[in-house]
């Protein structure tokens, strides 16, 4: 016979004993993060099942925090044997009971077919696709998201500005219109946002300036709560759109209002960039988003089908997760194929042609780049001539470029050391040796070194 369910006003005073237990026990951040929205359903037959907004806070409080969750819970009821984890909201739950059934589903709907091209909002400029929700946290971008969380909650004050940077497909632009969407709804639309691409800004800085009307900018600009400016890079090299936002920024911060600002690297890097401007930059909070590790990698690959309501076989997902290391978009552009390919065939995806669509995916963007061309980008890269790339200078702004050459002759093309070495004027087959190890080697605990190998391979992709 079943015991009697608990009613919920129970089961939200027993939570709110255990968060106040675990609170304890985890930092703020932390707890704000994962905790914060965490809800117990019931608690029954000595199964406590405990909700989490969505699946990435499922899998990272089920895998990170499971032991503390249960020894709190026993410490406050005792009669709590284990705990199942769910995702909150209906199109999971959905999810959750067609996976325990074990249906395939064979009728796709809209949703399935494509990743939802909502409409931008024509007052802020942002895409309402870009929430907090989907996004999902780890170790690669926890410190970008924290700040951002700190923002949400104490718009203008907590991080002026916001500078956060990483490579293509990372996610900045994603995170950056997240916080404005969140500080939209939680304020009712009041808190006036506008998002803008710093080439937009540039359009309109040269098209005031053309037009005699520089006071154009000063109204669309400075009459917001909080300006957000993807890809700020852009803006090296061009003087008058620098002062003008110069201007625009110190109008906004002396009044508190926010600033959030991304960039594909970090203001030191940024070439030709003013002075003042970079040590406006870094005197709010810089946060860097690298790469994903594999965990979160999957963790993306699973929300991003669940927020389809479709499901592949998890071995599946393990391969993207596996092969597809430094860009996000490139995850969902894989499954996009396979998901296309499951719904046209309308059964479930072996993973036998599963491998065959991730591989000719991912072997397209081997190069087809000579190892001219990938001297020569790297020589473009760093502002030196390819003779001087391979030239016989000692001097350190030739030497560093040369290493990297050389490790991504060995990289891209596979050379052998020996042909290397003479591609870049060596005699000595070990000069390669040595650069080659030595870059891959600081590739893995330099960010800023990898970030700028990510930007070049980028570049020798576009060749060909
Ligand atoms: P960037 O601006 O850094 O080039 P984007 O923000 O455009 O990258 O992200 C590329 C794609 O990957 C987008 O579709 C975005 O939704 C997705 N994405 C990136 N990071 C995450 C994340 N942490 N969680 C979920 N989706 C992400
Ligand atoms: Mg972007």
């Amino acid at each position: 016979m079943e015991k009697p369910v608990v009613d919920s006003t129970q089961t939200d005073e027993l939570w709110t004993s255990v968060l106040s237990e675990i609170e304890l026990q985890v930092s703020k951040p932390n707890f704000i993060t994962w905790f914060k929205n965490s809800k117990l359903i019931e608690n029954r037959d000595g199964v406590a099942l405990i909700a989490l907004p969505n699946n990435f806070a499922k899998e990272w409080v089920e895998s990170k925090y499971h032991k503390l969750i249960l020894g709190s819970l026993r410490s406050v009821n005792g009669s709590t044997k284990n705990i199942e984890y769910v995702v909150e909201g209906s199109l999971s739950q959905k999810v959750i009971s067609r996976r325990r059934r074990n249906i395939v589903q064979s009728e796709p709907d809209e949703k399935q077919l494509a990743f939802q091209e909502m409409r931008v909002d024509p007052e802020t400029n942002l895409n309402p696709k870009y929430s907090l929700d989907s996004f999902i946290v780890g170790g690669f971008n926890e410190l970008a998201y924290t700040a951002a969380m700190a923002i949400v909650e104490d718009v203008g004050h907590k991080y002026n500005p916001l500078f956060i940077y990483g490579g293509v497909g990372l996610g900045k632009t994603h995170l950056i219109q997240g916080i404005g969407n969140e500080v939209r709804r939680l304020s009712n639309n009041e808190v006036g946002v506008k998002y803008v691409t710093s080439e937009k800004f540039t359009n309109d800085v040269i098209w005031a300036i053309r037009n005699r009307r520089v006071e154009d900018i000063k109204k669309n600009y400075r009459n917001v709560d909080v300006l957000i400016i993807d890809d700020i890079q852009f803006l090296g090299g061009k003087e008058m759109t620098q002062q003008e936002f110069f201007h625009t920024f110190n109008a906004l911060h002396e009044n508190n209002k926010q600033i959030i600002i991304s960039s594909d690297r970090p203001p030191s890097s940024i070439a030709t960039l003013e002075e003042r401007l970079r040590s406006r930059f870094e005197g709010g909070m810089v946060a860097d988003i690298s790469f994903p590790e594999y965990e979160s990698r999957l963790a993306i690959a699973k929300s991003k089908l669940q927020d389809r309501g479709i499901m592949l076989e998890d071995k599946i997902l393990e391969i993207v997760a596996k092969k597809v290391q430094n860009n996000i978009r490139e995850i969902e552009g894989i499954l996009n194929k396979l998901v296309f390919h499951q719904i046209t065939y309308k059964r479930p995806l072996d993973l036998i042609t599963a491998e065959q669509i991730i591989s000719e995916v991912t072997n397209k963007s081997i190069t087809r780049a000579t190892p001219n061309q990938i001297i020569k980008t790297v020589g473009n890269f760093f502002e030196i001539s390819p003779n001087e790339l391979v030239g016989r200078s000692r001097s350190k702004e030739y030497v560093k470029p040369r290493q990297i050459a050389m490790y991504l002759l060995r990289e891209l093309l596979n050379m052998s050391y020996p042909d290397i070495a003479s591609k870049v004027g060596k005699r000595d087959h070990t000069t390669a040796i040595y650069a080659c190890k030595k870059v891959s080697r600081e590739v893995s605990s330099d960010n800023d070194l990898s970030q700028k190998i990510i930007m070049i391979k980028d570049d020798v992709n576009k060749i060909g």
